[in-house]
């Protein structure tokens, strides 16, 4: 902070982060340029709400001025739009946090994942919503006054910047309540200071807002040279002094009846609540009566949000009571796993005074939550049948998401499961990793006497669709499901049926084939393989690295594998719990073989003992990286395989 030699002004360096971010804005989002004012109507909208509520308890508040509005103003000669309301205002130190940082957590690890590529950038941008910052992409300089409900007329604040390094701020006497936001706009974006093109802009973008939001009723006649623009202020002394008047209809729009609101308004207000760039993919707008009276209006996003695993982003719907807004991010009426739900929740009997921890304990919000998540989950499978196309763009954002709802939430787990899509052996094409196949397709399809869903879970797409373990399954033409998200082995570990069907793991323990019975389900019982001399021999070989050697029914042409116990923890959970720093106990594979290979068989035949050793842990270390594990000792591997291939040269 650097005190200019004007004893009031000061000038202040913006956040890097919020620098780096009004860069962008200003040069990715140019194509659209109209919705800053969206984001300014939306910002003063949001300030009179928060007075609103204020007001319940704190009347006085209001003043002399009661009436809220947004007022919109522009000169054409002076090249300025004037965007003002009467709401909660602000005081010095929030127009320093509010105006120049950018408090949202991961916000730098964001800034860092931007490409330079204009278009994807302004994607991305998109995402993080754009909010007053948009202004700069039509405004030379933006002038904020602002004077915070309540405060002394002194503590009035005015912000000024051109949108680069800093911004100036000095304390002004003489405002009225409220923020106006002064843009001096570019020589190219002087339509804004058009009469027609502004009505346009405005009904466009604020017609579902709840508070009048208004407009001269006559254009300014064109000002002689140096007269500045006060008349827009309705001075009553001026001759034909224009008069403001409402522009939209000022009624919020969830309050309207389903019928009477067009497509185009519900996209709109989506971006109002959600301060998303894009489109919704799908919205649902109910009014509940009876026990409990409550409004929803439910919106699913084009996109996942920079954020979405950020366990304390902001998350969850407005709340409204009685049409009172009463607070953001009520994350108390929505699971987690559906945080990328937006929207609006507008209750009849809550008390205007609710707080976050009346709400964690109030049954009524229970009850609201649940039925919001059926609401959520319904539209999800109407669009899912409807739609297929655009339920696929939703999965691929939001599908692993849905998986933590599908493990944690059992009263909804079947309509979740309902929801789920894996890529499976029988994906192919192009979009071979592509997660299509909900479980009713895989059991629709299935033979009629396979009673099990068969599924396997690996690190990546590669790794599971070429995993050993699926040659008697691609053999006997038997779909398995592939999984390679990280959360996949937890979400299997909770989901073990699905429409009366057990789930199987044909990574582990002694999988049956349709058809078959496993074999009486024992893993240690496997009194004839243990006669075999080439079981033995191997046994002895690799001795405690594993628990036991078995021939295989698993494999047709490769020569091993490993295969776990049943109640062992998979080798993905491993993964991530050892990463977090979790010693896991040991928990030994079975080593199985592939009697029929032409390397087993000629195994068998080997005389000397140390070779055969040798092969044997060659394929016990390629039966581990194929189902993409790491080697204790890659070393020694790369060691016994270069020793193998010289003996091979060597004739
Ligand atoms: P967002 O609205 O997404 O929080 P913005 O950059 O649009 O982000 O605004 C940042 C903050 O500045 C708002 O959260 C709000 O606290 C404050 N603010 C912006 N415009 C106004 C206004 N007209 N009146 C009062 N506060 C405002």
């Amino acid at each position: 902070m650097t005190a200019k030699s004007e004893a009031r002004v000061e000038t202040h360096a913006f956040q890097t982060e919020a620098k780096q971010l009004l860069k962008l804005m200003i040069h990715s989002l140019y194509s659209n340029r109209e919705i800053f004012l969206r984001e300014l109507i939306s910002n003063a909208s949001d300030a009179i709400d928060k007075l609103r509520f204020k007001a319940i308890e704190a009347p006085e508040l209001l003043g002399d001025d009661p009436d809220y509005r947004i007022d919109i103003t522009f000169d054409k000669d002076a090249k300025t739009l004037t965007v003002a309301d009467n709401g909660i205002g602000m005081t010095r130190d929030e127009v320093i946090n509010n105006l120049g940082t950018i408090a949202k957590s991961g916000t730098a690890e964001f800034l860092a994942n931007l490409t330079g590529d204009q278009a994807a950038d302004s994607q991305l941008i998109g995402q993080f919503g754009v909010g007053f910052y948009s202004a700069f992409m039509v405004a030379e300089q933006v002038e904020v006054q602002t004077l915070g409900a309540g405060c002394a007329d002194a503590e009035g604040v005015v912000w000024r910047s051109a949108g680069e390094d800093d911004y100036e701020l000095e304390n002004t006497a003489g405002l009225s309540r409220g923020t106006r936001v002064v843009l001096h706009l570019q020589e190219d974006a002087l339509e804004f200071a058009e009469d027609f093109r502004l009505r346009s802009v405005v009904r466009k973008y604020s017609d579902h807002i709840g508070v009048p939001v208004r407009m001269l009723n006559q254009p300014l006649p064109a000002q002689p040279e140096g007269e500045n623009a006060d008349a827009e202020e309705g001075d009553a002394e001026a001759p034909a002094a224009p008069e403001f008047e409402a522009v939209n209809s000022a009624q919020a729009l969830w309050t309207r009846s389903r019928s009477e609101v067009e497509d185009d308004e519900y996209k709109e207000f989506y971006k109002h609540v959600s301060h998303d760039f894009d489109d919704p993919l799908t919205w649902s707008h109910n009014r509940v009566e009876g026990k409990l009276e409550y409004t929803s209006l439910l919106y699913v996003p084009k996109r996942a949000p920079f954020d979405l695993y950020n366990r304390e982003a902001p998350r969850g719907l407005k709340l409204y009571v009685q049409r009172v807004f009463i607070m953001d991010d009520a994350e108390q009426f929505l699971p987690l796993y559906l945080r990328f739900i937006k929207g609006v929740v507008d209750s009849n009997d809550l008390p205007l005074n609710v707080s976050r921890e009346i709400l964690q304990q109030d049954d009524r919000v229970d009850s609201i939550r649940s039925a919001l998540t059926k609401r959520v989950l319904s539209m999800l499978e109407t669009m899912a049948n409807k739609e297929p196309e655009q339920y696929q763009a939703f999965w691929d954002e939001f599908g692993e998401v849905l998986k933590e709802g599908a493990g944690e939430d059992f009263a909804n787990r079947e309509a979740l499961a309902k929801l789920l899509r894996f890529a499976t052996t029988r994906s192919g094409g192009s979009d071979q990793d592509k997660k299509v196949v909900s479980l009713d397709t895989y059991l629709e399809r299935k033979a009629e006497q396979q009673d099990t869903i068969y599924y396997l879970c690996a690190e990546t797409y590669e790794t599971a669709a070429r995993s050993p373990h699926l040659e008697v399954f691609k053999e006997r033409d038997v779909e398995v499901l592939l999984m390679f998200d990280r959360i996949d082995e937890w979400l299997m570990s909770m989901l073990t049926e699905y429409s009366g069907v057990k789930f199987a793991d044909v990574m582990r323990g002694d999988v049956a084939l349709p058809g078959e019975e496993a074999e009486s389900g024992k893993e240690e019982d496997k009194a004839e393989d243990e006669a075999d001399p080439l079981t033995e021999r191997i046994s002895q070989v690799l001795g405690d690295k594993v628990e036991a050697v078995r021939t295989s029914k698993r494999l047709t042409t490769s020569p091993a594998c490993l295969v776990l116990a049943e109640h062992a923890m998979g080798a993905q959970m491993r993964r991530i719990m050892e990463a977090s720093g979790q010693q896991m106990p040991d928990s030994k594979p079975y080593f199985e073989y592939n009697p029929g290979h032409p390397l087993l068989q000629r195994l068998d035949e080997e005389p000397d003992e140390d070779r055969f050793a040798e092969l044997v842990g060659i394929l016990f270390d390629q039966a581990s990286l194929a189902e993409g594990g790491q080697l204790n000792d890659p070393a020694a591997y790369v060691d016994r395989l270069n020793r193998l291939l010289l003996d091979l040269l060597q004739g």
